[in-house]
């Protein structure tokens, strides 16, 4: 394995161990529904609360429909739709739909305040909004026209029912738009590596290319037999890609859940045979934890694997599970919205390619370069042997696509970490601001926007705190004015009442003043140093 990696002498870049894979030249849309009209009769989407269920034959169908009645709705090439929607049935039908309209698609969170609904639909200056009728009250106010799923007619909106069904009658014309692969075809919202979150500018030659890297060890056998867990968001780049386009890719069938709810989990788990589950560590550490997982019967568990991506995971989570679900393989994965999803993985035992290491977050996939840069001088580092120390050096990976970030198309991902002698990455710590709430982005930024509209808050800092279940949460350093009369739970009630649950400052502290560099900037390590500290003495 050792010969297979490529080291340059001047830079010192790793490439993946295996061999390239070809990228089809192709929209994303195409390469997703690819032969699905040989699996009509499969069921590619099902519900586990509803039991609704879409066919491939019927996924092709109203992929089309949806997206000749976007053109004929005035939708033109480069243009946003957002979607806020949880989890349903239809909702890749529509993510391909706008794609393949020329449109971008950009998901939302449906549990998100109206403000931060608000924002994403105008940083992104989108000319359509889908939604549900449940929803409709967030969206209502927002100058744009509004698409609503389901049987329910609203007032001055748009039924996707009967908008389907005009597209059947509007011929073939209406689909006037040649969308190419370098095209924008998603915008999902991420804070990259500082700031509030913002629209992450993806092609469609980004995602086929890293479906292709995604899913190289996927072997002719296994296409029509994977059963897949839909419960990531599909807002977030995991759920719309890493799980909808892979499966549907594959013809495998996504079973589509709403929301998280251990005992509907693990009946869905079992009731629709479902043999992969891409989770987040909190999830994990509720089956190792939960005593609900003792009424069911594990043994009529199909799953093969789990995926746990988004956010490290402990290896005493790791060992309790295993030990918990002897036979459920762990693949760890990691990656980030900036690079349209996974960029390291761990291998499936079956197959010649050899798994990395426990503690890893996986090898580096095909098609993929990365270094490892001083954060400091932005050097690049030489590989780190597992005797010697763990150095902190940041990772950047580079995809052979036209994406590019620095002026060598070098992504910088903001995270630390390091690659050993036999290929295998680690991800230590991070240096960008990012907070990961199970899983979930929470932009310090925002936070201490929000502190400062209050009227006794002078100042204000957010920082990661470590917490078993959630894996990070956000803790608040607060300035007051001399004369506030406010506690830290009424500062904690003030930044709820504002944001989406999962952005809830967990802890205030009350502080003099907020340490800051003399270019004043934060000094987040210090702060997150000090949290530390206070943790580990209570
Ligand atoms: P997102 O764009 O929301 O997917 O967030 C990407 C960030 O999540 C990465 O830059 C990492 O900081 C973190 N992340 C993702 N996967 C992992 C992992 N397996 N281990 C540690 N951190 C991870």
């Amino acid at each position: 394995m050792e010969n297979q990696m490529q080291v340059e002498a001047e830079e010192h870049v790793f490439r993946s161990q295996f061999p390239a894979v070809p990228v089809p030249d192709m929209t994303l849309p195409e390469f997703v529904l690819h032969n699905a009209e040989l699996y009509a009769d499969k069921v590619a989407l099902v519900e586990t609360v509803t039991g609704k269920e879409y066919k491939y034959g019927e996924v092709i169908r109203d992929t089309r429909r949806f997206s000749k009645a976007l053109t004929s709705l005035g939708l033109r090439k480069g243009k946003v739709v957002v979607v806020v929607l949880p989890n349903v049935a239809e909702y890749p039908i529509i993510a391909l739909g706008i794609m393949a309209a020329g449109g971008v698609f950009s998901g939302a969170n449906p549990q998100a305040h109206a403000s931060e609904i608000k924002k994403q639909v105008e940083d992104s200056d989108a000319k359509l909004i889908v939604t549900s009728g449940s929803i409709y009250e967030k969206v209502k106010d927002l100058e744009v026209p509004v698409i609503v799923l389901g049987e329910e007619r609203i007032e001055k909106t748009i039924s996707w029912n009967d908008l389907l069904d005009a597209a059947d009658h509007a011929g073939t014309a209406a689909i006037n738009e040649t969308v190419d692969q370098n095209d924008i075809c998603a915008l999902p919202f991420s804070s990259g590596t500082t700031g509030t979150s913002k629209g992450v500018m993806l092609t469609h030659k980004n995602l086929v290319a890293n479906l292709c890297s995604t899913l190289f060890s996927v072997t002719t056998d296994l296409i029509g037999q994977v059963t897949t867990l839909g419960l990531m968001p599909f807002f977030h780049i995991y759920g719309i890609a890493g799980i909808c386009c892979a499966t549907l890719r594959n013809k495998g069938k996504v079973v589509v859940m709403g929301r998280f709810e251990l005992r509907t989990f693990l009946n869905a788990l079992i009731t629709h045979e479902v043999t992969f589950a891409p989770i987040v560590p909190p999830i994990m550490l509720a089956l190792v934890k939960n005593p609900v997982v003792g009424e069911f019967d594990l043994t009529r568990l199909k799953l093969r694997a789990i995926m746990t991506a988004a956010a490290p995971l402990a290896p005493e989570l790791l060992s309790s599970f295993e030990s918990k679900f002897p036979g459920v393989q762990v693949q760890e994965a990691y990656g980030l919205t900036e690079h349209s999803c996974i960029t390291l993985t761990h291998g499936d035992p079956r197959h010649s390619h050899g798994v990395a290491k426990k503690s890893s977050v996986g090898f580096i996939l095909p098609n993929l370069e990365i270094k490892f840069i001083d954060p400091d001088t932005g050097r690049s580092l030489p590989r780190i042997s597992l005797e010697k120390s763990v150095s902190e050096a940041n990772v950047s990976c580079k995809e052979e696509t036209d994406r590019t970030i620095d002026a060598k198309g070098w992504l910088h991902t903001g995270d630390i970490g390091y690659i050993d002698d036999d290929g295998d990455v680690f991800i230590v710590d991070r240096i960008k601001e990012l907070i990961k709430y199970k899983g979930f982005q929470v932009a310090p930024a925002e936070l201490e926007a929000i502190l400062l509209t209050h009227p006794s808050v002078e100042d204000a800092a957010v920082v990661p705190l470590p917490d078993e279940e959630a894996g990070e949460i956000p803790v608040a350093f607060v300035v007051m004015n001399k004369n506030a009369k406010e506690n830290e739970e009424d500062i904690m009630n003030f930044v709820a009442s504002n944001v989406t649950a999962y952005k809830r400052v967990r802890v205030v502290h009350f502080v003099d003043t907020i340490p800051k560099s003399p270019s004043g900037k934060i000094m987040r390590r210090y702060l997150r140093d000090m949290v530390e500290k206070r943790k580990e003495a209570n």
